[in-house]
């Protein structure tokens, strides 16, 4: 019988995808039979951005048996808890996006159901006040919850804001230390096979020629492979997504950092702000179409907390998704399968998402056309889940300030979004359906603090007594802000963490994220 066994991987390019590729294949992969070789080029570089994360990459981490601390000392890393929108639903409003769960449902019928029944009757807090995650952040506290670890610090969830280029660098030590190969030099050419259009091998400027079974294009938005060599094709959604550019700066930060993103809408865009333990990470993401590159910069710097560490760094995107993730024997991860802006922090996500699946999916030499539907299948859903969630954003709003936000509140939605807004504006039900990456919690905070406000609730509610739902609430409400008095502040933890200090775990805790499915707790 003949082994028709997968032996040669070749990963292109060296970013933040490839490495979480080659990091993933030397574990997973280990078969004693197959190899993988990445091939990166010192003089292209890489993007340099990306350095906000969300939960599932603790399971990544965990998977990898990377420990926690080693990981946030290595990469200046700090955590997040969420994300705080200021000025998105309308000038001078903010909210806070937690990761985690608010409150607990009662009697089968949804926290946020009862939490709205009861804002009928009453002026209430904010939702994020029934969130541990949200809470925390709100004083500035972080403790990593054990495995044993009791409600409501059970509660707390969180990620990893890091230094994308130290994380690289840091799975790459991972990744050659497991015995993956590391080429350096410059891709010149890539030779199909004459018979059915697979790749054969690229050519690197030197001379060198790599053969490969199973490529992996992760030479980002040039999209190397999958669109020059194999014409894929683009599905373009800056119709429903109009920022196309990006500028990032780091900058200086006093004090202690926040365990959150920031996340604060411009005229034409929006700024990002990223505390990690050295510096702040900041961004403005604008539509060309409404704002010059030279007035986009100028609204970053006058917008900086401190002093600007480097030049500012401006970046060009097309918002969408590679028509086939994987196309014939050529797998795209990160920026060469696709892009929505970083609103959610969703991007590196995908990548961890599309390792998973191609692992779960890992094809022979025969690549059974079965496989790479499904996969494609499955990577399509989770860009459209992650495109929706991020229009809702710029749709859902009351700001009228600048054409840019007249021309996102008027703009015409996927119906797939449409829908969902419809059925919470009725009767605020949200529902997920398989491998959407969104949690209730996530779409219920932006639904209310962008003012998609529910005209009743579920009929179930009333089932329930008021006046114990409004004791039950309050008694949440109350233990969620006691426990976050005892924790330490983020500063602390991180410092005891980082100086392998006791009590502080280190193994990455409770795993919110399944890795055979790809969604967040
Ligand atoms: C403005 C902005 C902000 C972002 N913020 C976030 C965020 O907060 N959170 C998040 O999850 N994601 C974010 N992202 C996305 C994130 O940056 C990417 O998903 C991540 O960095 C992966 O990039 P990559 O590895 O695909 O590409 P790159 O980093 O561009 O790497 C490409 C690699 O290919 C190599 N290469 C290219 N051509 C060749 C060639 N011819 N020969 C050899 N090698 C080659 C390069 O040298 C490099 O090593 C952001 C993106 C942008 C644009």
């Amino acid at each position: 019988m003949s082994d028709h066994r997968i032996r040669n991987v070749v990963i292109v390019g060296g970013g933040t995808a490839g490495w979480m590729a080659a990091a993933a294949f030397a574990r997973f992969l280990n078969n004693g039979y197959t190899k993988t070789i990445l091939i990166e080029s010192e003089e292209i570089g890489t993007i340099g951005v990306g350095e906000a994360t969300i939960p599932p990459l603790i399971t990544f981490n965990r998977m990898l048996g990377i420990n926690e601390n080693d990981f946030i000392k290595a990469t200046q890393g700090t955590f997040k808890l969420g994300i705080e929108f200021v000025d998105w639903g309308g000038p001078g409003e903010r909210y806070f996006h937690p990761f985690g769960f608010h409150g607990h449902d009662l009697e089968g019928v949804h926290f946020h159901q009862l939490y709205l029944r009861e804002r009928k009757r009453r002026v209430m807090q904010d939702i994020s006040a029934w969130s541990m995650s949200a809470v925390a952040a709100q004083h500035g506290k972080f403790a990593r919850p054990g495995a044993e670890a009791r409600a409501p610090l059970s509660q707390l969830l969180y990620a990893f804001h890091f230094d994308a280029s130290l994380y690289a660098r840091f799975l790459r030590h991972y990744a050659e230390a497991q015995g993956v190969t590391r080429l350096e030099g410059k891709v010149v050419d890539v030779a199909l096979r004459s018979e059915d259009g697979f790749v054969e091998s690229v050519s690197l400027e030197d001379g060198r020629k790599i053969e490969g079974d199973l490529f992996i294009d992760c030479s980002g938005f040039r999209g190397l492979l999958i669109e020059q060599a194999l014409k894929t094709g683009y599905e373009d959604w800056t119709h429903w997504l109009p920022c196309d550019r990006a500028i990032a700066v780091p900058s200086t930060y006093p004090g202690q950092p926040d365990p959150f993103t920031r996340s604060t809408a411009r005229s034409c865009g929006w700024q990002w702000r990223i505390p990690l333990q050295h510096r702040m990470g900041n961004g403005h993401v604008y539509s060309s179409d409404h704002i010059s590159d030279d007035e986009a910069e100028k609204v970053l710097l006058d917008n900086l907390e401190g002093e600007p560490l480097a030049q500012p760094r401006r970046l060009t995107f097309t918002t969408g998704r590679r028509r086939e993730a994987w196309s014939r024997n050529v797998v795209s991860m990160g920026l060469s399968s696709g892009f929505v802006e970083p609103l959610e922090s969703t991007s590196i996500h995908v990548i961890q998402s599309g390792i998973a699946k191609l692992i779960a999916l890992f094809p022979d030499k025969r690549f059974n056309p079965v496989e790479r539907r499904e996969y494609n299948r499955q990577m399509q859903n989770l860009f459209e889940d992650v495109r929706d969630f991020i229009i809702l954003h710029y749709h859902a709003t009351t700001r009228d300030d600048s054409e840019f936000w007249k021309r996102c509140r008027a703009m015409s939605i996927p119906d797939s979004l449409a829908e969902k807004m419809e059925l919470f504006r009725a009767k605020a039900r949200v529902f997920r359906e398989g491998f959407d990456l969104f949690a209730t919690t996530s779409w219920v905070a932006v639904f209310l603090g962008q003012h998609v406000v529910p005209e009743e609730y579920e009929p179930a509610v009333d089932a329930l007594d008021e006046d114990r739902v409004a004791a039950a609430l309050e008694q949440m409400r109350q233990a969620y802000l006691d426990c976050a008095g005892t924790l330490p502040s983020h500063g602390e933890f991180i410092a005891r963490a980082i100086g392998g200090g006791g009590g502080v775990g280190g193994d990455g805790g409770a795993a919110p994220f399944n890795f055979a499915t790809g969604s967040m707790a």
